[in-house]
């Protein structure tokens, strides 16, 4: 299949602008991911704030890519995701510089981050790793609003979905991300991943380190304990005790915020509400990241927001092989 034309009409998430992103610089459209058929990458190299399966000692490889196909009002990689942060790089040098940090780093994998709107490049980049003889687990990180006929394109060029699940309340999912159907897409998209992977292999046969399966993360949004609380009744509901889940606290208002609520960090007794209610729900492959581990104690900085202007993004406490959840 020639990928690159998947950028013709464009339908690679379910936003389904229908542009053609192809045609030489500027001439290609961009939809409402902001981005043409020009791949940018933000940053690349070893990053050791993911959860301990994928992050293990050596860290995950990532891959973050500029733009993104949601564009959350919230967005703690704001910097890329709507200021167009990255540099523009053909798919040979995206190769060689996975390759280069493969052999620098010796990570556990390769991680792309919010790749779904350069889906055709990704495709083409694993592939070409194969070829070299890489065989590395291949990790998509994903905002959870998916295009099922994508899904089923790229499964064999993945090994890992780590993806979000945002909103049960599809007044909020309007409100902050500007997609009314995301509950719906989200399970649906979901659930063929579930399909497709099966749930994370570390929470089944006791691996360290993960190869292959899915596992989700919500992040906890100041104000909006409720939705929380119906992500994940959703969540054990349709999947059962057994899915693997990630909660996050980290939620630090990057951007000023028209809602109120969200100019301020999660309170103890939010966390407290939500993560008793998973305990309740009996979740057996729970991740959790507690709000203590949120700050950096020297700088007093939040460690999980990165800063892409640097040629080190992350916090140094998130440079460490540090297995906090
Ligand atoms: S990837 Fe971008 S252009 Fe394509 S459908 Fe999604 S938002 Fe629209």
């Amino acid at each position: 299949m020639d990928f690159m034309s998947l950028y013709r009409d464009c339908n690679l998430c379910p936003r389904s602008c229908g542009v053609n992103r192809l045609g030489r610089g500027a001439n290609g459209r961009e939809g409402f991911c902001r981005e043409n058929h020009q791949l940018r990458i933000a940053y690349i190299g070893p990053h050791f704030g993911e959860e301990p399966p994928i992050s293990g000692e050596r860290g995950s490889g990532t891959v973050f890519l500029t733009g993104c196909s949601l564009r959350c009002a919230y967005c703690q990689n704001h910097q890329i995701s709507k200021q167009g942060l990255g540099h523009p790089m053909d798919l040979d040098g995206l190769v060689e510089r996975a390759m280069d940090m493969i052999e620098t780093h010796g990570v556990h994998n390769i991680n792309f981050v919010t790749p779904d709107h350069f889906f055709p490049h990704v495709f083409q980049c694993v592939i070409s790793l194969r070829e070299q003889g890489y065989s590395l687990p291949v990790v998509y990180n994903l905002s959870g609003y998916q295009s099922l006929s994508m899904l089923r394109i790229g499964a064999p060029y993945v090994d890992i979905y780590l993806t979000d699940f945002k909103y049960g309340d599809s007044g909020l999912a309007r409100r902050l991300s500007k997609c009314r159907d995301y509950p719906k897409v989200a399970l649906e998209a979901l659930s063929e991943m579930v399909r497709q992977k099966g749930f994370l292999d570390v929470c089944e046969n006791g691996n360290r380190i993960a190869k292959r399966g899915v596992l989700v993360r919500h992040l906890i949004l100041p104000g909006e304990i409720e939705n929380s609380i119906g992500v994940l009744t959703t969540l054990f509901l349709e999947f059962g005790a057994a899915l693997p889940v990630s909660l996050m606290s980290q939620y630090y208002p990057a951007l000023p915020m028209e809602d109120e609520e969200l100019n301020r960090l999660l309170t103890p007794d939010e966390f407290e509400r939500v993560y008793t209610h998973a305990l309740d729900l009996g979740f057996e492959n729970l991740f959790v990241q507690f709000p203590e581990q949120n700050k950096d104690e020297s700088t007093h900085a939040p460690s999980f927001v990165p800063d892409f202007r640097l040629e080190k993004p992350f916090s140094p406490k998130n440079q460490n092989p540090l297995p906090k959840f």
